[in-house]
């Protein structure tokens, strides 16, 4: 009897001993969140979904659940649509309005935070074999606002199309005339309009609306081109859609300045996801003749 008791007392002791192990190994087993790196998901502004940064690169991040096209820089722009090569020009016109107190700041840190040093990169270069000179402007750098440098680089762009008998590609991107510059800013309306009215009589020029296009960029050069692209689910205007309603005392529709609402009134000739923009863009110079 007493055996009997002992051994069941070894017993106890061992199963103790094993719930011990086992608690200490689950403990070892317990999961240790781990560090994910910041650029590893990319979120949709849009509806919101994350997705691998890998994949929204490689789908020229546009989101690849529902579609949205996200705003890209200039340089990201310029890698997308043109062949590798490609020159940039004007690099020597620098910015010296230093009226508006703090402008000069301003400038240096839109640089730092986009590595421009404009609202505009001009370059010249290939699309799919053909010669362009093309124009991108950079929503990164001051809200793609348009001051003295920017209408000076379309301007000379739009001579230099004249006189190579390039075609000219201008990627918008804008939030209207530079405020900092005051009046020289609004300038720059009709200082490109003129340049882009001569070489219309020469040549050809294809505007891209991207998100967004508004005030003075809208209201001079984006409206003028011969054929006016836009991407999707872009925002195209002139002044904000509160303001107007405000001014005319009424109810604007849901998608008033989108490129889908202009593409119906017929003020945009084709809407072109970003993924088909260089294919669209070689077929449009190739139907006029450009090699
Ligand atoms: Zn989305």
């Amino acid at each position: 009897m007493e055996n009997l008791f002992n051994k069941r007392k070894e017993e106890i002791i061992q199963f103790n001993k094993d719930l011990e192990e086992l608690n200490l190994r689950k403990k070892e087993r317990k999961i240790v969140p781990k560090e994910v790196p910041d650029d590893l998901m990319a979120k949709c502004p849009e509806c919101n979904k994350f997705m691998l940064m890998d994949d929204f690169i490689l789908n020229h991040k546009v989101c690849t659940n529902c579609g949205y096209h996200t705003r890209i820089g200039a340089k990201e722009r310029l890698m997308q649509i043109m062949d590798l090569g490609y020159k940039e020009l004007f690099t020597k016109i620098k910015n010296n309005y230093q009226d508006f107190p703090g402008y000069m700041e301003k400038l240096d840190k839109a640089n730092e935070a986009s590595s421009i040093d404009e609202s505009i990169i001009c370059v010249s270069g290939k699309i799919n074999g053909i010669r362009a000179l093309v124009g991108v402007m950079d929503s990164f750098f001051m809200m793609g606002s348009m001051g003295s440098v920017c209408g000076e680089k379309v301007t000379l762009l739009c001579e230099m199309a004249i006189e190579k008998k390039l075609p000219l590609i201008l990627f918008t991107c804008s939030g209207g005339a530079r405020m900092q510059e005051g009046i020289i800013s609004l300038f720059q309306m009709a200082k490109t309009s003129q340049a882009i009215a001569k070489l219309k009589e020469n040549g050809l020029y294809i505007a891209v609306l991207t998100d967004p296009t508004t005030g003075g960029v809208s209201a001079s050069f984006a409206s003028l081109a011969d054929i006016t692209l836009a991407e999707p689910n872009a925002l195209i205007g002139f002044a904000g859609k509160r303001v107007i309603e405000k001014t005319i005392k009424e109810t604007l529709p849901e998608e008033f300045q989108t490129a889908e609402f202009l593409l119906e009134k017929g003020y945009i000739d084709q809407i072109v996801a970003r993924k088909d923009l260089k294919q669209t863009l070689t077929l449009l110079l190739k139907l006029h003749n450009y090699k």
